[in-house]
């Protein structure tokens, strides 16, 4: 790889760790010519199948994109779409797979965005999973409130405190 500094063709390895979660590899690289000192990462390569054929490689700023438009009037913040776009990722790079369909990209998607904000979150899944009733948001909203009414009780009751 060419240094960023001096645009040199060659560049020696200094040091290489393994990231905390075994996902990539960063060298701390310095080159011959100018001395300059810099970090590449490896990554596995992971790419998305898309409805039309087109196979293209997986991208955070593409989740962000499509939860922002969800997120449109909510408490999300452009720090808090960055770090569900890194959870989805590792999500995904945890199975071990290196291609996929856009589709599963969306199924990742549902569970940290839930996390994240539940109105954003049924927006996101009427979309996704193509609502066509309110019988369908009835079903989405039954199930948010079975998986956790003490958690939803607390806030409320926080809020009152407020
Ligand atoms: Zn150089």
């Amino acid at each position: 790889m060419h240094c960023p500094f001096c645009r040199h063709s060659d560049s020696r390895v200094i040091d290489s760790r393994t990231s905390d979660d075994g996902l990539s590899i960063r060298r701390r690289r310095q080159c011959p010519q100018c001395g300059g000192r810099f970090t590449t990462v490896e990554t596995a390569s992971l790419n998305v199948i898309k409805r039309s054929g087109v196979i293209e490689p997986f991208s955070r700023e593409k989740v962000m994109s499509g939860v922002r438009k969800a997120c449109q009037g909510r408490p999300v913040t452009e720090g808090d779409l960055a770090v569900l776009a890194q959870t989805v990722e590792e999500s995904i790079r945890q199975t071990g797979t290196s291609q996929l369909d856009a589709n599963e990209i969306g199924l990742a998607i549902l569970q940290p965005l839930r996390e994240l904000d539940e109105v954003a979150y049924l927006r996101f899944a009427s979309v996704y999973q193509a609502f066509d009733s309110l019988e369908d948001f009835e079903a989405a909203i039954a199930q948010l409130r079975l998986d956790h009414p003490r958690a939803r009780g607390e806030r409320a009751a926080a809020s009152i405190l407020e």
